[in-house]
């Protein structure tokens, strides 16, 4: 049997007078999107009628939300490259509110094992050190940080975690009794704590490894989906409203991720009929750059030369930012416009769009441009 490990999570078209809500299935070991759901609610002025709609209350939107995805993710088969046809079943899942969501994939995947976002694990033990241990608070992170990176070096994650996460509060004293042969069995200075801080961090530790099997796993995390939550955010800014084509944008951020931005726009040109349609060898020249330029940015050069601009070009930069800001701002009210007039048909054919690259677990992108 294969397994998936996936991780959940929803959004909505705006904070209040929800109407529309999308929840991203992403398989964490892949690191691909590999199922999406859209719940709409029914309103007066709905003109569309092929679509199901919702007829619930708004924070019943999510778990709905989720049994289709899942039950869809569950009747499913997916090729996999070398493979052939593969059947696969939930193997465990993340997700970083304590939502009903839980609930509804135990109910339809009873073996599923409920996983936590090792970052959401850090963040809440870093708060309670600064609470409990101020003066300590940053030695106790990190070296929780480093039992979880070491842990993952090995094959019983959690076996080794827990024995780590025993070992440091007498490890910080500079007692190694507990250590194994991984530590260098001296501790700088700066870094040693008092017999009364181990034992708050021994507390702190021990109320961790009860419940450790639950994120010793790293790769088990929902990074990936706060990173195409982020895409959507691109296409869906918080200034417009959505609430009438909100999926339909989040579906775009998706298959901007599956397909490639240009490669994506392409299609969108074919589709409308556009007199011009990007060459396909160029949507891939420009997908790579695209991409390629990605990975530049995120290096630790990059960034620090960011700020070093920053702060010498800091009023220029202002001055010629309000003038692009409003273009991006006419440009997304042009886009919406352009949306609420095609939104029936458009939406479909993203929607299929992306139905059809959800199910390819294992693609490569050029694949995916020879079949546009
Ligand atoms: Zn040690």
């Amino acid at each position: 049997m294969q397994y998936f490990w996936i991780s959940v999570d929803a959004r909505y078209s705006s904070r209040r007078n929800v109407y529309e809500c999308t929840l991203v299935v992403f398989e964490t070991k892949a690191k691909k999107t590999i199922e999406r759901s859209h719940v709409i609610k029914k309103r007066a002025s709905n003109r569309k009628s092929a679509l199901q709609w919702f007829m619930g209350a708004s924070k019943l939107m999510e778990p709905e939300a989720c049994r289709l995805a899942i039950t869809s993710l569950k009747h499913k088969s997916f090729p996999v490259m070398g493979y052939g046809i593969l059947h696969f079943k939930i193997g465990s899942f993340v997700h970083d509110k304590d939502s009903t969501v839980a609930a509804v994939i135990k109910k339809l995947e009873p073996t599923a094992l409920e996983k936590l976002d090792p970052n959401h694990v850090i963040k809440n033990l870093s708060k309670e050190v600064e609470e409990k241990a101020p003066r300590i608070a940053s030695i106790i992170v990190s070296s929780f940080r480093k039992a979880l990176k070491l842990a993952n070096t090995t094959t019983n994650s959690n076996e080794k975690l827990q024995a780590l996460l025993k070992a440091y509060p007498q490890h910080l004293q500079n007692n190694h009794s507990l250590c194994d042969s991984g530590c260098p069995h001296t501790i700088k200075p700066e870094k040693l704590i008092t017999k009364e801080e181990a034992q708050v961090v021994k507390e702190i530790f021990d109320k961790r490894i009860k419940y450790s099997h639950k994120f010793c796993d790293i790769a088990c995390n929902s990074q990936n989906n706060e990173s195409i939550h982020s895409t959507i955010c691109h296409t869906t800014p918080k200034t417009l409203d959505f609430s009438r084509n909100y999926c339909g944008r989040a579906d775009l951020a998706i298959g901007e991720r599956l397909l490639g931005k240009f490669a994506q726009l392409r299609k969108i040109q074919r589709f409308i009929g556009s007199l011009f349609v990007i060459p396909k060898e160029q949507a891939i020249k420009l997908d790579t750059q695209y991409h390629q330029d990605k990975i530049r940015k995120q290096s630790k050069a990059y960034k620090e030369r960011r700020v070093e601009l920053r702060k010498t070009k800091l009023k220029f930069k202002l001055k010629g930012m309000e003038f692009v800001s409003s273009l991006i701002v006419g440009a997304h009210v042009s886009i919406q416009f352009w949306m609420d007039t095609h939104e029936e048909s458009y939406s479909s054919e993203v929607s299929k769009t992306v139905e059809k690259y959800c199910a390819e677990t294992n693609h490569h992108h050029d694949q995916i441009l020879k079949s546009i």
